[in-house]
């Protein structure tokens, strides 16, 4: 039997007609009117009871949490608030729930103690509407980039290279703890691991999403990534979704024209098809706001935002030009940064790109061509020796939400960079093998997904945009 959802029955109804659900009760006021919700909507269903024809036993067991089947005709409903409600002729408790011990009632509770109640939350307003959008989010990257031409590939979790050199990386090991086998330096011996050498979880999918890119023309991935970065932010999980396209012969210009018309493809997409979960979370947004300092109070609502944004040219500045605009910028001078912005050449931090986003240009940012020696092995050189061919966009609110560049596609270049900063060559000999066989310009970025669903709820933290967060020191449920 296929089951009917709340959402199902509100958008394509037949008054009288006899009608079944499922579903959890929200609340249940006057022993008459049971607010009933199933996931499918934001919506509830008005279920109304004649008290006198059910036993007390029975009524006791409608409490919020419940969940219940109930069967009776749809009718017009006498209310205010609804156009339909369920007459309710039979009732089923399928499972009940102790008022005394459901930690999820019906009052306002702190995203703290959701976090604490994970495997609940999604049954309050404002996770099932979060995770109904992340749903839509997930498959507008998919719709886009099948309809670009693209195709999806999965690259492997379990890897031995560390794309970023970063070396924030989670180990993957079988080797016994208390006594790992050494070898004759006295150092852990992995050639008798499961791989026979030393792997982790991956932190990114690029350089194999490269090869497939030289082959197939445009791919995707669309995976988990980890990072064990010990930063306790509201913006860094230590396990993200990560979108990363890949594209030969694109270089950094039809790169950055790719990420702005992607980003701003998804957002419409939910802007038209998650309308009701996202003027709820622009409410949530706004009395959120209301708690704020004035000072600290966005000036646009998370409509206007998520307008403006899709409506809205990125403005696309080079890393020099924003060094400039940052070294003359007041909190420079007033020395307000925690890092004073004094000569070319430094790492931008957060403060800096939110005074950029949020203060000097009001709109969404990308920022290229940065230094080569902050920037990944992989980046292309510019005719400069000293600038690589690098992208970050940069978003209110969030900061960066895509990292990207044109990827070096010359052996002797890369080969040479590698060489500068001690990578292996015969790890990455596949990788170099790229640039021997067929070679040509290419370019990809990363964007990290919980970053884009942050953005688009209106969330402060991305804690409470995936389902179950893995930060340093939790890794409950
Ligand atoms: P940040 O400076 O914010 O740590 P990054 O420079 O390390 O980001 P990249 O390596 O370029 O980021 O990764 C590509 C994208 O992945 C980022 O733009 C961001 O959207 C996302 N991302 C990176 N690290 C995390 C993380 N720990 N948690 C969630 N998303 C992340
Ligand atoms: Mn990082």
């Amino acid at each position: 039997m296929r089951h009917q959802t709340i959402k199902e029955l509100l958008s394509n109804h037949k008054l009288d007609e006899t009608t079944e659900l499922n579903g959890w009760v929200k609340t249940f006021r006057s022993n008459r009117f049971i607010a009933l919700n199933d996931g499918s909507t934001l919506q509830n269903l008005q279920c109304v009871i004649d008290f006198e024809s059910l036993e007390e036993s029975l009524i006791k067991k409608i409490t919020t949490g419940a969940a219940i089947h109930v069967k009776g005709p749809l009718v017009e409903s006498q209310g205010k608030g609804q156009s339909v409600e369920l007459q309710v002729e039979e009732i089923t408790i399928l499972g009940e729930a102790d008022a005394e011990t459901y930690p999820i009632q019906p009052k306002k509770h702190s995203l703290e103690f959701l976090r604490e109640k994970a495997h609940l939350r999604v049954r309050t307003n404002t996770f099932a509407a979060i995770m109904r959008v992340r749903s839509a989010l997930a498959f507008a990257v998919h719709d886009y980039f099948q309809k670009e031409g693209f195709y999806y590939m999965n690259t492997p979790i379990i890897t031995a290279s560390d794309a970023e050199g970063a070396g924030e990386t989670f180990n993957v090991s079988t080797l016994e703890k208390k006594n790992p086998p050494l070898n004759e330096e006295g150092e852990i011996n992995f050639k008798e691991d499961f791989f026979g050498k030393e792997t982790n979880l991956t932190v990114s999918g690029q350089l194999e999403a490269e090869t497939f890119a030289m082959g197939l023309g445009k791919v995707y991935t669309f995976g988990p990534t980890f990072r064990a970065e010990n930063s306790n932010t509201s913006r860094h999980l230590a396990e993200f979704w990560m979108i990363e396209p890949e594209m030969a012969f694109y270089d950094l210009d039809d790169n950055m024209d790719l990420a702005e018309d992607f980003i701003k493809y998804t957002i419409s997409y939910v802007l038209e098809h998650c309308k009701e979960d996202l003027n709820f979370l622009d409410k949530r947004m706004a009395d959120e706001e209301k708690q704020k300092p004035q000072i600290e109070r966005s000036d646009m609502s998370l409509m206007e935002r998520l307008n403006f944004v899709i409506s809205n040219e990125f403005k696309r500045v080079s890393y020099t030009e924003a060094i400039d605009i940052l070294k003359n910028s007041k909190p420079n001078k007033k020395k307000k940064f925690k890092f004073p912005v004094n000569e070319w050449g430094v790492d931008l931090q957060s403060e800096h790109e939110r005074y950029l986003v949020e203060k000097h240009f009001k709109c969404p940012v990308i920022l290229f061509d940065y230094p080569a020696n902050i920037k990944a092995f992989y980046m292309r050189l510019n005719e400069d020796e000293k600038t690589v061919r690098a992208m970050d966009i940069l978003f209110p609110g969030i900061g960066e939400i895509v990292g990207g560049s044109q990827r070096e596609e010359r052996y002797d270049v890369l080969v040479e960079k590698m060489k500068q900063l001690g990578i292996e060559e015969d790890e990455l000999w596949w990788y170099l093998d790229l640039r021997k066989f067929g070679t040509a310009v290419h370019s990809g970025f990363g964007l990290g997904f919980e970053r884009l669903v942050l953005f688009v709820t209106g969330m402060g933290n991305i804690r409470d945009v995936i389902p179950y967060p893995r930060t340093p020191q939790n890794a409950s449920f």
